[in-house]
């Protein structure tokens, strides 16, 4: 059997876990929304902090159907979809099923997969080992690059120099090592003055 089939064109998909809470990161931080995270990804981030999401086969294939319903049942009527990397998914089913309750449709990706469904926001978070594909750089309406060292900003410009006009920059300190880098992002933006940093607020909020 194929992978694909047993995602039933996305009518299932491998559910790690569902929450509303705060958006903490990138443009849309402060806004509530309910989150998605869905299991599997081979990238293989040393800094990841959902590991636990790695492995497709330790999370059940779940209805999407019943994804849809648990997200209409809070008031936000936005959702974000994450990982792992959601983009190895069919992803139109989820879209399309959210999209007719009035839902809107946000995304978390590396961009590494061709990504499917319809999207009212495309947050691409792209990773120097393994570059997004296809049209992904000039699809994100935001772009959000995880410094781990400030050598990173030389790489995170040239990934500004592949989005189109429209999207937002945003540098992000990679959280274990946030105090050691924040003070070169700080100058850096300073400089640059069209990017702007995103800090992960939900984990100061310590809320999912
Ligand atoms: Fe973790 Fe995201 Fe990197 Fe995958 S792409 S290893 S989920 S940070």
């Amino acid at each position: 059997m194929q992978q694909h089939d047993i995602f039933e064109g996305g009518h299932k998909l491998p559910l790690v876990e569902e929450f509303y809470t705060i958006q903490g990161e990138g443009y849309h931080t402060g806004k509530p929304a309910y989150f998605i995270r869905l299991g599997g990804c081979d990238i293989g981030c040393a800094w990841c902090d959902t590991k636990f999401s790695w492995d497709r086969n330790l999370h059940s294939l779940v209805e999407t159907s019943r994804i849809i319903e648990n997200a209409s049942a809070y008031p936000a009527k936005a959702v974000v979809v994450t990982g792992g990397e959601p983009s190895m998914y069919p992803l139109t089913v989820l879209c399309h099923g959210l999209k007719e309750r009035g839902i809107r449709t946000f995304i978390e990706t590396s961009g590494t997969y061709e990504l499917s469904g319809t999207w009212d926001w495309i947050c691409l978070s792209p990773k120097l080992h393994h570059p997004p594909v296809g049209d992904m750089f000039s699809r994100a309406d935001e772009l959000k690059v995880i410094i781990t060292h400030p050598s990173e900003l030389k790489w995170a410009e040239e990934c500004a120099a592949r989005v189109s006009p429209h999207c937002l920059l945003f540098l992000q300190p990679e959280w274990s090592r946030h105090d050691q880098i924040l003070p070169d992002l700080i100058e850096f933006v300073k400089a640059n003055p069209k990017w702007s940093i995103s800090l992960q607020s939900h984990k100061f909020m310590k809320i999912p």
